[in-house]
């Protein structure tokens, strides 16, 4: 062991660490344990320095506030220290690769950012004059220009927050226009490896879900779909469909779907998550897609994570363009016009109603359109391309000892891999993604999609290095041969090196704590821990 001047070891770690000591604090060095806020906030205290405000009359009337509102209060350095600590706990694109299979998690270019903060766009607001916010009314149109433009479509809404809020858009497109045709059809189709939102927007919008088959290769299968539209005779409101889909994989009869789903009145919904495998490279709208959602989060290098800040614009065919909901930009002689009410319409414009209160998400457009000038349009079909390469040279690194549940073929973007390679090792999905994090990886997508058993699905995107990649592929092959070694231990008690072990997830999600009802005493000494 290496030791500095003094006799002290300088390596880091576990080296000459026969002593562990058990911290005052709880802290392991720079690994902080954080309360919550409420835990350590005082209700007397505040960051910012504000007059009291003399005497005014509230506007309420009885809704005004009766007892004092309770929130906790940090001061300026502490507020930081809290967020920062909490932020520390996170796993962030920025720290490490994140191979989330379907979420796709991708590097957010900084230029991206520094565009966002542009005071023109960073600071505006919704309700300013149109006047004033010209130039963002004219940012929100060419960023729609490119969506449409890469997907082949003709009109596209923006507003819409996430790609399932993109999906109830484009259903209520759907819904508005068999409704303007005097059709109430109630099947929507949906494949079995869809991602579950799909079954749940049909559903919300109060349509019965069919399932359709798969088949042996992973790809939807074209005679359960017509077997489908002949036993519901009319009845078909749409088709719910990824492409590629959720094993990775291009689903190669999707203009004789498109054909089917046409000639039974019905329409062809198509989930644009994995978008991002194909742009620059083929146009859904030319393969016969009516709607589509864009995660701009996922395709187009937003910030990606919980939930948001998220951007889902959804693209429409000519058949649906009339149905686009409001409000939405229109090119006529004197420049853009917003149009945001009923009374602003046209005739052909029949919009089912609106999404949201205002335009959209105005931060992830700017850096979208920011990722598209950026790249150009070679530039995108590089990403695509690149995208697709990851995931295969993934795919190939690991195939002689994982199982692919479809056969050594090239995959899209991402590679779904099964269970059977972990068959009588005593280790699951679930424990071997557990190990990955002892490693310093976010685990794969796991148990999705629901059509192969154990699923890890493994999305690289295209900005990860190739000498990331052979890290990568070198720790899972590491991690394989020890499940495959009977190093059982190794896997089942993951992770041991995380500030946390194993919650019980079922239990948070069965029974969630929603609201902090009992503040701990407002003390933060160690001391009064104890
Ligand atoms: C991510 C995803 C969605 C939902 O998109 P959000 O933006 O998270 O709402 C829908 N379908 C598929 C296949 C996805 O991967």
């Amino acid at each position: 062991m290496s030791m500095n001047t003094q006799g002290r070891p300088t390596a880091a770690g576990d080296a000459g660490a026969a002593f562990r000591p058990k911290t005052f604090t709880g802290n392991r060095a720079l690994d902080m344990e954080e309360p919550l806020l409420f835990e350590i906030g005082r209700l007397d205290v505040t960051g910012v320095d504000l007059d009291e405000p003399e005497a005014f009359e509230a506007e309420l009337g009885t809704h005004a506030r009766t007892a004092k509102i309770g929130l906790p209060g940090l001061s300026e350095p502490e507020t930081m220290r809290h967020y920062v600590r909490l932020s520390r706990n996170n796993y962030a694109i920025d720290s490490g690769l994140y191979p989330l299979g379907s979420c796709t998690m991708k590097h957010n270019p900084r230029l991206n950012e520094k565009m966002a903060r542009v005071p023109g766009f960073g600071d505006i607001h919704p309700l300013q004059p149109l006047s004033t916010v010209k130039g963002a009314v004219e940012l929100i149109s060419e960023l729609g220009d490119w969506l449409m433009e890469l997907t082949g479509t003709t009109a596209v809404a923006m507003s819409p927050k996430a790609g399932a809020h993109g999906e109830q858009c484009g259903m209520m497109a759907i819904k508005a226009a068999h409704i303007a045709a005097g059709r109430d059809p109630k099947i929507v189709l949906v494949p079995e490896s869809a991602h579950g939102t799909n079954p749940a927007t049909a559903a919300l919008l109060g349509f019965k879900v069919v399932a359709i088959d798969a088949k042996e290769d992973g790809t939807v299968d074209l005679a359960s779909v017509k077997k489908a539209i002949a036993e519901n005779d009319g009845n078909i409101a749409a088709i719910m469909l990824t492409n590629p889909n959720t094993c990775g994989l291009f689903e190669r009869d999707i203009m004789e779907i498109a054909a089917a789903i046409h000639a039974a009145n019905a329409y062809f919904y198509c989930d644009g998550a994995n978008f991002n495998a194909i742009v620059g490279k083929a146009r859904p709208g030319d393969l016969g897609i009516d709607a589509m959602h864009i995660n701009l989060h996922k395709t187009f290098s937003t910030p990606h994570g919980g939930g948001g800040p998220g951007s889902g614009p959804v693209v429409l065919s000519s058949r649906l363009a009339p149905f686009a909901p409001l409000p939405f930009v229109r090119k006529s002689e004197g420049g853009l016009e917003l149009v945001e009410t009923e009374a602003g319409l046209k005739d052909g414009e029949k919009p089912f109603g609106r999404m949201t209160a205002f335009h959209g998400q105005m931060g992830m457009f700017v850096r979208a359109l920011t990722y598209m000038l950026s790249h150009g349009s070679d530039g995108l079909r590089l990403a695509s391309e690149d995208a697709v390469l990851n995931a295969n040279y993934v795919r190939v690194g690991l195939q002689d000892l994982m199982s692919l549940p479809f056969g050594e073929r090239p995959c899209m973007h991402e590679v779904l891999f099964d269970d059977s390679f972990l068959k009588d090792t005593g280790v699951t999905t679930l424990d071997f993604a557990k190990a990955m994090i002892d490693e310093g990886y976010h685990p794969m997508t796991m148990y999705f999609p629901l059509v192969v058993h154990g699923a890890m699905l493994i999305e690289p995107t295209e900005s990860e290095s190739r000498a990331s990649l052979d890290l990568f592929v070198a720790t899972l092959r590491d991690l394989v041969m020890s499940a495959k070694r009977g190093e059982t231990e190794r896997f089942t008690g993951a992770p041991y090196l995380a500030p946390r072990r194993r919650l019980d997830e079922t239990r948070a999600a069965r029974s969630p704590v929603l609201t902090w009802s009992e503040p701990a005493p407002a003390s933060v000494t160690p001391a009064a821990a104890e």
